[in-house]
């Protein structure tokens, strides 16, 4: 009886999950807690340079296992922590996670690999960002050289309008920048060169179309050598599309074939 009830109960708990406002009212009342209470967690996943095919680094990217709710994407996270105002709380508590980490990745890959963190331009246009990124590498003891900060296309152009000095400032201090999402937005190429990048990642969209347009692919390899930025594609998931990628010299790959994100423990 304990258990039909419990199953009852079970059921007609789910239809109001699916209730998209719910959900969300629920994602940003349990946000704070969750980050509180140790709910949160990092997957990473390995970035190769071929044709070694070693991993030179790896994107950190946002768990979340709710008790009742199950998995809650990433981009509904940082969509309720951005209209909530708990963003900076947030991504700092993920940056912090990943320097904490990169002590330990670096003993299993080597000395030169660093970690991608995802930033959101809610996060990156705070007055406070430089000063609490600086603060902890601090107390991190890592080097900004190692942190890789992915921003969108669209982000960095805006940014490029009312933060050069910002993101000056994080060049300077050694931070390195990689454009995510890359041809996903709708920036004009003149801002491109503007933008202080050493990494441009390849949307996922364009791999899932190589077979029937590499000539896109080609295109932003072309313009990343002009640029004088390295060229990652991102989505890889066939061995089809690796000998592809492999044709046209794109270098830096991520994606499922290669390794699926992970908890650290599973990194080995
Ligand atoms: P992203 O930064 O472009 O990250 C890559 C996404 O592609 C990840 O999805 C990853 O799991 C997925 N992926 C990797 N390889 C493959 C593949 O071969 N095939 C397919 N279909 N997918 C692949 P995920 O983890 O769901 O994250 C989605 C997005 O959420 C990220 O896209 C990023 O924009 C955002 N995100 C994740 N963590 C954070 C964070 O800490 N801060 C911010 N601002 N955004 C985050
Ligand atoms: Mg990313
Ligand atoms: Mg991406
Ligand atoms: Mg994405």
């Amino acid at each position: 009886v304990a258990k039909r009830s419990g199953r009852n109960r079970f059921i007609s708990y789910i239809p109001g999950m699916e209730d998209h406002q719910l959900k969300r009212s629920l994602i940003i009342k349990e946000l704070q807690n969750a980050i509180e209470n140790n709910q949160l967690k990092l997957h990473y996943q390995p970035i190769y340079k071929t044709p070694n095919s070693n991993a030179v680094g790896s994107e950190a990217l946002l768990r979340w296992e709710h008790p009742s709710l199950g998995h809650i994407s990433p981009l509904e996270i940082i969509t309720a922590a951005e209209e909530t105002g708990h963003i900076a709380v947030l991504e700092n508590w993920v940056i912090r996670r990943a320097c904490l980490d990169l002590a330990e990745l670096k003993i299993l890959y080597g000395e030169n690999f660093s970690i991608g963190v995802n930033i959101s331009g809610a996060h990156l246009t705070q007055l406070n960002f430089v000063d609490d990124i600086k603060s902890v590498l601090e107390e991190t003891k890592t080097n900004a050289k190692d942190i890789v900060l992915e921003l969108t296309e669209s982000v960095l152009v805006s940014f490029l309008e009312r933060g050069r000095n910002t993101l000056q400032e994080l060049c300077n201090l050694g931070f390195v920048f990689a454009i995510d999402d890359f041809g996903t937005g709708y920036s004009s190429l003149a801002y491109l060169s503007q933008i202080p990048a050493s990494f441009v990642k390849i949307d996922k969209a364009f791999t899932n179309n190589i077979e029937n347009d590499p000539h896109t692919i080609r295109f932003i390899r072309d313009l990343c050598q002009n640029l004088n930025m390295e060229c990652l594609i991102e989505g890889v998931e066939t061995q089809e599309q690796a000998f592809q990628l492999d044709a046209l010299g794109i270098r830096y790959r991520q994606g499922y074939f290669y390794a699926r994100p992970a908890p650290l423990s599973q990194l080995t």
